[in-house]
């Protein structure tokens, strides 16, 4: 049996080389004539051009012109870009003829993919001994060109269901105008968007937004993601497009929603080994049918990225995605908006005050929140309470927002001492300092994310200015910790790498961004402006000089050579705080403000009349 199952894989293999080499072989194409790019502009620039028609071949953006002049003489020529040269013949006053992208060439990319995939399969069946061929995934690859996009209609998420996003609700106000009515548009000849591309961190609502906007114009919602173009097989990703156009056009007014849309749109020519001749084909497809079909159609395009700066920039152009809204993250009212619409079919006890949990979550997205309210539910669940108390948000904030608390990770007693001391120094700096804190939980459970411990102070508001004298006392708290080590074990671990890294990041925007360094002066070095183009540029420019490049490390460390002096002249002040501290740390693991405050008072007077 083994010996003739391989026989059969050979004369497989063999059969199915011979197939690619002549399919391979009907699709080069043969170069026509003598006719050239240059004379065909000549002659439309003479005015003998009548009639053009631009027929893409499969592998878009290549393609083939077909040309009338006025004698009824017929020319051809092979193109290497069909939408640039649409755009050309157009800028003639030529209306060209714009022919779909072949479907008779079907075997290449339907079938050739389905026979490999074929091939492979019969291959692997063969070697398992052919137990459980023909399970029925057939079904599934007939499929295998088909868009795989999802259609829901519109309804189920109105506007008033995403919370905050005033501004960009605002924005996109006309579009659901226009979608419910589109000839309203039409008869004053207003021109509507085509696409609109909705750009943020991810959680922050856009695939909620986009829905919402379906919803409340009521129209279909067809949403596809952008990885689900990217397939292994050159043509797919293209022929899904296609198929997702074909629908929407039946289906217009409605909403084409990419998500992920860099996952196909990413700049071209970049890509590195496989796949991205792949994406280029999907993506200039995309650009073809976008180009296709006209403004007033009732198709509006929307699509979700969080990372605008890798995109082609062609997807930017005017008639594609013109038009670019930024979906950020909520501030302290938009926080409190959110927890509100997603508590609202949740029972809360009266101690809950989702105003305060909106202070101490800056930063968190929509989606961060949604979460904190549904872990917050399930621990109330686990205690066989039907309503939520602030204790349970308090819980789930830790788990949601550091990491999940692991009681159970075995940590040496020395461990935990050095890092209560750690954690101690970093409290007592958040409570000391005007304008940072106050402490609001000093933990010395790891996070699970790498933490050992943490202290996280409870900002009073979102401040859109930081001052000077602020960010002296963030790069004072971020050594605190270090400090600490330093003055009870005379050496220090590695657990404060990220607590310098940060303290030198706030030093370092202070000198190059915020001009709060007299000797450098009130100008801009900061390198990181650039951040954006360094997946494009592998080389990195400095827009200043090696000597103020020394001068600026000169300052930074300065900086931070003296808040590392101050930090320590105040935990050496409080070193009874500090021992208090860590002693309750490694006691409770976990204290809270008011014991810590509680602690911080009295020990500190016992300090001043031992003295
Ligand atoms: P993105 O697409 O930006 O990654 P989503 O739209 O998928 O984010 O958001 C995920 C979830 O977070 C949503 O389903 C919703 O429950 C919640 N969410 C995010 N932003 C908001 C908001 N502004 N209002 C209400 N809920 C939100
Ligand atoms: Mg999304
Ligand atoms: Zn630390």
């Amino acid at each position: 049996m083994g010996k003739s199952s391989k026989g059969i894989n050979l004369t497989f293999i063999i059969i199915m080389i011979l197939v690619l080499v002549t399919v391979y072989a009907s699709t080069i194409r043969e170069n026509s004539g003598s006719y050239t790019r240059g004379q065909f502009i000549a002659e439309m620039e003479e005015g003998l051009v009548v009639d053009v028609e631009i027929r893409p071949n499969v592998q878009v953006p290549t393609g083939k012109l077909y040309v009338t002049l006025k004698d009824n003489q017929q020319k051809s020529l092979n193109v290497s870009d069909v939408v640039e040269i649409q755009e050309l013949v157009k800028s003639y006053n030529i209306d060209p003829v714009v022919k779909d992208v072949p479907q008779e060439n079907w075997f290449l990319t339907e079938l050739l993919p389905l026979l490999l995939l074929l091939v492979v399969m019969v291959f692997m069946f063969s070697m398992m001994n052919a137990q459980n061929a023909g399970n029925g995934s057939g079904g599934k690859m007939m499929n295998f060109g088909r868009s795989r996009a999802r259609l829901t209609t519109g309804g189920e998420v109105k506007l008033k269901d995403v919370a905050g996003l005033r501004e960009e609700k605002e924005d996109l106000e006309e579009i659901v105008d226009f979608l419910k009515d589109p000839a309203k548009y039409t008869k004053v000849g207003a021109r509507i968007p085509k696409g609109v591309l909705l750009e943020g961190a991810p959680g922050t609502g856009k695939t909620l937004l986009a829905k919402a906007i379906a919803g409340e114009a009521n129209v279909p919602f067809f949403s596809i993601s952008g990885s689900d173009f990217v397939e292994m097989f050159v043509g797919v990703g293209a022929s899904r497009v296609r198929d997702l156009f074909a629908d929407a056009k039946k289906n217009a007014p409605c909403i084409v929603f990419i998500d992920e849309i860099d996952a196909v749109a990413r700049r071209r020519g970049t890509g590195m080994g496989g796949g991205h001749d792949e994406r280029e084909q999907t993506l200039n497809q995309m650009l073809v049918e976008m180009d296709g079909f006209g403004t007033n159609e009732g198709i509006i395009v929307m699509a979700a990225t969080n990372r605008v700066d890798i995109l082609d920039p062609a997807i930017l152009r005017p008639g594609r995605f013109d038009r670019k809204i930024t979906v950020a993250p909520p501030d302290v009212g938009g926080r409190e908006e959110i927890l509100n619409v997603h508590a609202k079919n949740k029972p809360l006890s009266e101690d809950v005050n989702l105003k305060q949990v909106a202070q101490t979550t800056a930063g968190f997205t929509g989606a961060d929140l949604e979460n904190l309210l549904n872990e917050s539910a399930i621990h109330a669940a686990k205690e066989n309470r039907a309503y939520i108390k602030q204790d349970d948000i308090k819980k789930a904030f830790v788990k949601v927002g550091i990491g999940t608390e692991k009681k159970s990770r075995v940590i040496s007693e020395k461990e935990k001492r050095i890092t209560a001391y750690h954690e101690a120094g970093h409290a007592i700096l958040f409570h000391v300092l005007p304008d940072v804190g106050p402490v609001y939980t000093v933990s010395i459970i790891p996070t699970g994310l790498g933490a050992a411990g943490y202290t996280m102070p409870l900002p009073e508001r979102d401040e859109i200015f930081n001052t000077k004298g602020k960010m002296l006392q963030d790069i004072m708290v971020s050594l605190g910790g270090r400090i600490a080590e330093e003055i009870i074990f005379d050496d220090v671990t590695t657990g404060a790498s990220s607590d310098i890294k940060k303290a030198t990041k706030v030093a370092r925007a202070m000198v190059t961004r915020y001009g709060f360094s007299d000797n450098i002066g009130v100008i801009n070095y900061d390198e990181d402006d650039n951040e954006v183009f360094i997946g494009r540029d592998l080389a990195h420019t400095r827009s200043h000089s090696e000597a103020v490049a020394g001068e600026i490390d000169i300052e930074v460390k300065a900086i931070v050579d003296n808040c590392y002096k101050k930090a320590k002249d105040i935990i050496l002040q409080y070193e009874k705080v500090l021992h208090a501290c860590a002693q309750l740390l490694l006691e409770k693991e976990k204290i809270g403000r008011m014991e810590f405050e509680e602690l911080f008072d009295q020990t500190a007077q016992i300090c001043e009349e031992g003295v």
